[in-house]
């Protein structure tokens, strides 16, 4: 097949190796670049480190295509858009970083420069907020647009315009305007953000509907997935897999709070001399940037963060993500390991978790004031995803992960590459239909739901035919004991598993003592189980 060419498609491929000192392009590249050239809008979604900058970048020095000049980025954070026109500038092209921190002389440089007849700037990064506030940036870029010199718009990290990703920054729903106020000027939006959910909001958001739309595959082949269940040894487990990696691997500890994250660095330096430290939002610019420089720089080996550390973040050798706590959406979760393994080699992730702390979890996004009720919803939706997948045993995660970006995933092409597949190649699962039990527990909750409340302790025990020390007359019930065979753990599991699918659903009661508990009831998916329409299947961990 022969392919196409475009007049621009020599100067591309010159700059390519001139410029940029790259061999070849990768998949999709070439295409994004074209698209673009040709004054279309595009949308290039790529994971993390597959390459998204050169399908601006390239262009922006290229004198051929359809709309010539400056290339204007819109990139959320300041750091980021520090490393990149920096990294523009060490390749010799002239980019401005137009920020809130530029001084007002390089403010009126950058004025000077962008108002010439013929700039020399190829590349404009600039927040979101900077573009859409008005003032001397809408004149330049007016008369840009007047002069013809108004290359394109690139949206970096397009997903923070949806509600729906894990980073909605609300600066980014004005860029809906760009195409109303500089019309005929392509765009292009980047992001590693796949969920069909998020795509659509951006292409109508930013009004480029009949976009081209270059989607490359979000699997990861070297990194390795693994659910751990969190118990009071998660330290000395994190210390024994850290002490299994080489003598300077880098990795990442995510916790969710601020003072997890010093605890948890202080506990690693002073009890097993791990040089660990933390790095949260609280702590000011200039700390974060001296711990997050020493990172980089190989300083130190582990850094303990709450997720304010990570986007834009640029280590090809990280060889570990651990997550401490329990990540609040499955797309965050993919984000934050994908941090992991850049320069290809094998990493792992490592998912440690616990029922209660998924409660925990739903109960603060319940709690939270700042919240409007959709936007709980739509968080406790993305909670509920990621304790399914952590409660499933039964499916590879790396197709679970994949599947949730809508792209499908051959298990047999993991290669041993999460706990699932791994775990099966090695026969430690099987999977068994556990419909009755689950119909046993459903018709059980039923009964009490009427006239005693009781939690998914009390469920197992009164299933398993234990008393316990409720109070609550459990071995009254007719169905005391019909689960007698089930462990503790497994029992809470398949009563944890009805609850993440629907069928069963817990809500929280405040007690006089001022804690809250968590009572069951049947949920909406609870007549499928007992009309027969809906079964249910769990995988067991063989004994050895
Ligand atoms: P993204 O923005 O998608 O996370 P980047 O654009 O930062 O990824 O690129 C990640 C890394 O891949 C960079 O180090 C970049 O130099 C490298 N890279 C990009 N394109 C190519 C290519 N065609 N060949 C080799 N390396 C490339």
């Amino acid at each position: 097949q022969v392919e196409k060419t475009y007049p621009w498609t020599k100067e591309v491929e010159h700059k390519l190796r001139q410029m940029f000192k790259l061999p070849n392009f990768r998949k999709h590249q070439k295409e994004a670049i074209n698209e673009t050239m040709a004054g279309k809008d595009v949308f290039v979604l790529m994971p993390t480190g597959g390459g998204k900058s050169l399908t601006y970048q390239l262009p922006a020095v290229c004198q051929q295509g359809k709309t010539r000049g400056v290339t204007f980025v819109v990139s959320p954070l300041i750091s980021l858009i520090n490393d990149q026109s920096r990294h523009l500038c060490n390749l010799n092209i002239p980019a401005i970083a137009y920020t809130g921190d530029m001084t007002q002389k390089d403010k009126n440089l950058a004025h000077e420069e962008l108002s010439r007849p013929e700039p020399y700037t190829r590349v404009v990064y600039v927040t979101p907020e900077m573009l859409t506030m008005g003032g001397h940036i809408k004149s330049i870029l007016r008369s840009l647009l007047q002069k013809r010199r108004l290359a394109r718009f690139v949206i970096d990290e397009a997903h923070c315009v949806s509600q729906w990703g894990h980073d909605f920054r609300a600066d980014y729903l004005r860029l809906g305007d760009l195409r109303k106020d500089y019309p005929g000027v392509p765009i292009m939006a980047l992001t590693a953000t796949a969920q069909n959910k998020v795509e659509e909001d951006i292409i109508r958001s930013l009004g480029i509907q009949g976009c081209s739309v270059l989607r490359q595959s979000f699997n990861r082949p070297n990194l390795h997935y693994e659910v751990r269940p969190k118990t009071k040894k998660v330290i000395d487990e994190i210390v024994a897999f850290i002490r299994t990696q080489g003598q300077r691997a880098s990795g990442i500890i995510y916790c969710n709070s601020r003072d997890g994250c010093e605890n948890l660095a202080k506990q690693l330096r002073d009890n097993y001399e791990i040089e660990a430290h933390h790095y949260h939002a609280g702590m000011s610019k200039g700390d974060r940037r001296k711990i997050q420089e020493g990172w980089q720089e190989h300083k130190f080996e582990v850094i303990v963060a709450t997720i304010a550390f990570g986007m834009g973040i640029d280590k090809p050798d990280v060889r570990y993500v651990i997550h401490h706590s329990l990540p609040r959406s499955l797309e965050g979760y993919y984000q934050e390991t994908g941090r992991a393994g850049r320069d290809g080699n094998p990493s792992t992730c490592i998912l440690y978790y616990t029922w209660g702390d998924g409660k925990k979890v739903l109960n603060q996004i319940d709690q939270d004031q700042n919240l409007t009720r959709p936007q709980k919803e739509r968080q406790k939706a993305s909670m509920n995803e990621v304790l399914r997948y952590c409660n499933n045993k039964a499916d590879c995660r790396r197709s679970q992960v994949l599947s949730f970006f809508n792209e499908s995933f051959d298990p047999r092409n993991c290669n041993q590459g999460c706990d699932v597949c791994l775990g099966r190649d090695r026969s430690v699962y099987t999977t068994l239909d556990v419909t009755d039990d689950a119909l046993n527990v459903i018709k059980m909750v039923q009964s009490f739901e009427r006239e005693d409340r009781i939690t998914i302790v009390n469920a197992a025990e009164c299933f398993r035919g234990f008393k316990g020390s409720s109070g609550k007359g459990l071995d009254q019930n007719p169905l005391f004991g019909i689960g007698k065979e089930w462990t503790r753990q497994e029992g809470e599991r398949l009563i944890q598993t009805l609850v993440i699918e629907g069928a069963l659903e817990e809500f929280c009661v405040a007690s006089a003592a001022g804690w809250t508990n968590a009572y069951l009831r049947l949920g909406k998916e609870a007549r499928k189980y007992l009309n027969g329409s809906k079964k249910l299947n769990m995988d067991f961990r063989q004994a050895s």
